[in-house]
């Protein structure tokens, strides 16, 4: 299937600072690579709201008619001393250490939680989830790259980068050299040996008991933040790709400084659109372990609420769909309950409809085309949710409510014709079964969907045997997602 003919998609890019008009250079393969966790802590709402716009994208894109290839990394290797960390997430950290954990058990806990949450949230998986861990020879080989294009220095086993080599540095600070925040300025050692405060470390030396450090002909140490996911972009993507996702607290320096490194170790562009979520407060302040107000899904399924269960990542979402991704988020319980109820609403609204006579052709071919121009129109959200509002009013029943929640839940995913009172439904797998089926065995799920709609029925069908032999079956259900059930 081809993209759909007469509706472009428009993203905001924040290179050019407008709306562009989507062309990918393979539309059977859009690639995007999205910053991933690093996995010292649970990801809270606000990490989640980020992760969101990366799976609204593809789901998106999918229904347009693209097709996608996803690469999103797990930061997996410290940055404990090097990274702006609050004090209490180093203190979870020493705590876990002082009951015998490695770095790398807890980067492997935090890692399958990050999986368990994304399911909960009926994220589609990444097809490659690279470990920054397991690919530093590759960021080895960037940074001699970068030697050999003179954009190198540094001594007593600190290696910069010189972002005057850089071709266009800046277009995300937007500021000349000079001008800028220091980027890093938590540890001193670090910038002994700065020409500039731009300028950034592609390589350290390894302090005392640091468990991750690799052999170099530089010494002994580990590689800097930002030319780890350069060096995994360009592995999986190559160094021109598509769309590069991420939360807008990274465009500076994180992204500016990735898309430096390649820019000048290939002379190629690196992202052709870059897309940044926008912020999440809860009740007007930045979240924080101290403030106590840095919530997980957990947090959200404790809630008290008179009566009811606490509220689903399902409820979640939808209350994240309520906001155009580029606008700050303020989080309150308020907020949280009155999107609950819009979704209860909607999704009664939906089955009531399914259960009448079928009716509405004539409006639902004009409601489709809404919910298209919604999301083609810079994903807007808010826009198609209100089009599936709007849908349930004009009374559409039977097969047309049935065929357009399925079509629309594809990119929603809040569960529009599930049980509206556990109202926890999503994807097929409700958030309490999610918990407990094996992140992997959802993971080949999904895959398995993607196999299945790209007509691969040969890998679709090896994977099912894969399910069975983890104790599941699949049950296929037309266009929606497949359901899992325990055999
Ligand atoms: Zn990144």
């Amino acid at each position: 299937m081809g993209p759909c003919a007469g509706m472009p998609l428009f993203l905001h890019d924040s290179a050019s600072r407008g709306n562009v008009p989507f062309a990918p250079v393979d539309p059977e393969r859009v690639r995007i690579y999205t910053c991933g966790p690093t996995v010292y802590r649970y990801a809270h709402i606000g990490n989640l709201r980020t992760y969101l716009l990366t799976d609204l994208l593809v789901r998106s894109l999918r229904i347009l008619g693209f097709g996608t290839f996803t690469v999103q990394n797990i930061t997996d290797m410290g940055h404990m001393q090097h990274e702006r960390l609050e004090a209490g997430e180093d203190k979870v950290i020493a705590a876990a250490r002082a009951a015998g954990k490695s770095a790398g058990e807890i980067a492997r806990f935090f890692t399958e939680a990050f999986f368990r949450d994304g399911a909960r949230m009926a994220f589609l998986p990444a097809d490659v989830y690279p470990r920054a861990s397991e690919h530093v020879p590759e960021m080895i080989a960037l940074v001699s790259a970068l030697e050999d294009r003179g954009a190198v220095y540094g001594e007593g086993g600190y290696l910069y980068f010189d972002v005057t080599k850089a071709p266009g540095y800046g277009i995300f600070s937007g500021a000349g050299l000079g001008e800028a925040e220091p980027a890093e300025r938590t540890d001193e050692a670090i910038h002994r040996h700065k020409r500039r405060p731009e300028d950034f470390t592609l390589w350290m030396p390894a302090e005392p008991g640091r468990e991750f450090q690799w052999e170099s002909r530089w010494g002994r140490g580990w590689p800097g933040w930002h030319i780890e996911c350069a060096a995994m972009a360009v592995k999986y993507l190559g160094p021109e790709f598509d769309v590069h996702v991420g939360g807008i607290d990274l465009r500076f320096p994180h992204h500016e400084n990735s898309r430096a490194v390649v820019a000048t170790a290939t002379g190629k562009r690196f992202a052709t659109v870059w897309v940044h979520a926008a912020h999440l407060l809860v009740d007007g302040k930045k979240m924080s372990k101290s403030a106590g107000n840095e919530y997980t899904l957990d947090d959200l399924a404790a809630a008290p609420r008179p009566g009811r269960k606490g509220f689903s990542p399902a409820d979640f979402r939808y209350y994240s769909l309520t906001l155009h991704y580029s606008s700050p988020m303020n989080f309150t319980w308020d907020g949280q309950e009155a999107a609950a109820r819009a979704r209860s609403r909607l999704q009664a609204a939906f089955r009531r409809g399914a259960l009448q006579a079928t009716s509405g052709e004539v409006a639902a071919a004009a409601l489709r085309a809404e919910f298209l121009d919604a999301i083609s129109d810079d994903l807007n959200m808010p826009r198609a949710l209100a089009v599936a509002h709007k849908a349930v009013r004009s009374g559409i029943g039977g097969d047309v409510a049935r065929s357009l929640a399925a079509e629309w839940d594809a990119v929603l995913a809040v569960g529009l014709l599930s049980e509206a009172d556990g109202g926890s439904e999503v994807d097929g797998v409700r958030a309490g079964e999610a918990e407990k089926t094996p992140v992997e065995v959802v993971s080949m799920a999904r895959e398995r969907d993607t196999l299945r709609a790209a007509g691969d029925y040969a890998g679709a069908d090896a994977l099912r045997g894969r399910i069975r032999a983890a104790g599941y079956d699949v049950v296929d259900a037309g266009v929606e997602p497949s359901r899992l059930v325990k055999r």
